[in-house]
């Protein structure tokens, strides 16, 4: 299973690309009922959390590959658009708290190596306040602005990190 999911998170933005231009052609040329893509952004954010952003949406796609572009201080300001501008990111933000699938740690096998924190962007915004594996720091991936991009989970090299029910 850990093996599928390094699979997938090396290749999300291939996943990204062909799931997002799927979905703006539905949208464009078969006029897919925006509706239906909000109840289905919503679907997934209850079992998964916030995964359209980043691995279903056309608009995420194009954001992901401006913020490649852009400097650090841009990649902060691209998430306050993201989250002023789309109600599947307000909804499935929220329901990271709340997804079936949660990100878990081990305490037992853990490390304390920090690699996972050094692939996590909301560490790297707000390094006194998240950490996936200090302890009383809270947890980026129940925050709203963690849109499943499991880099912490695939990085960790004893599979301390889990995405699971
Ligand atoms: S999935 Fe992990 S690395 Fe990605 S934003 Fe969420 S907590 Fe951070
Ligand atoms: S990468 Fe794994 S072992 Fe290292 S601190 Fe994170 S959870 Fe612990």
């Amino acid at each position: 299973m850990r093996k599928v999911l390094k699979v997938l998170v090396s290749n999300r933005m291939i996943i990204l690309s062909v799931l997002g231009v799927l979905l703006y052609l539905g949208i464009s040329q078969f006029h897919i009922s925006l509706w239906y893509i909000l109840a289905a952004g919503v679907l997934l954010g209850i079992i998964f959390g916030k995964v359209f952003c980043r691995w279903v949406c056309p608009m995420g796609l194009i954001m992901e590959m401006m913020m490649s572009l852009s400097p650090e201080g841009k990649i902060r300001q691209m998430y306050q658009y993201h989250k002023i501008g789309c109600p599947i990111a307000w909804i499935s933000g929220w329901l990271n708290k709340f997804s079936l699938f949660q990100i878990k740690l081990n305490t037992e096998s853990c490390k304390n190596c920090g690699i996972c924190d050094k692939k996590c962007y909301i560490v790297a915004m707000e390094p006194v306040k998240y950490s996936l594996y200090k302890p009383k720091m809270e947890k980026p991936g129940n925050s709203y602005t963690c849109s499943k991009c499991l880099q912490c989970v695939a990085s960790c090299p004893n599979g301390s990190l889990k995405y699971k029910i």
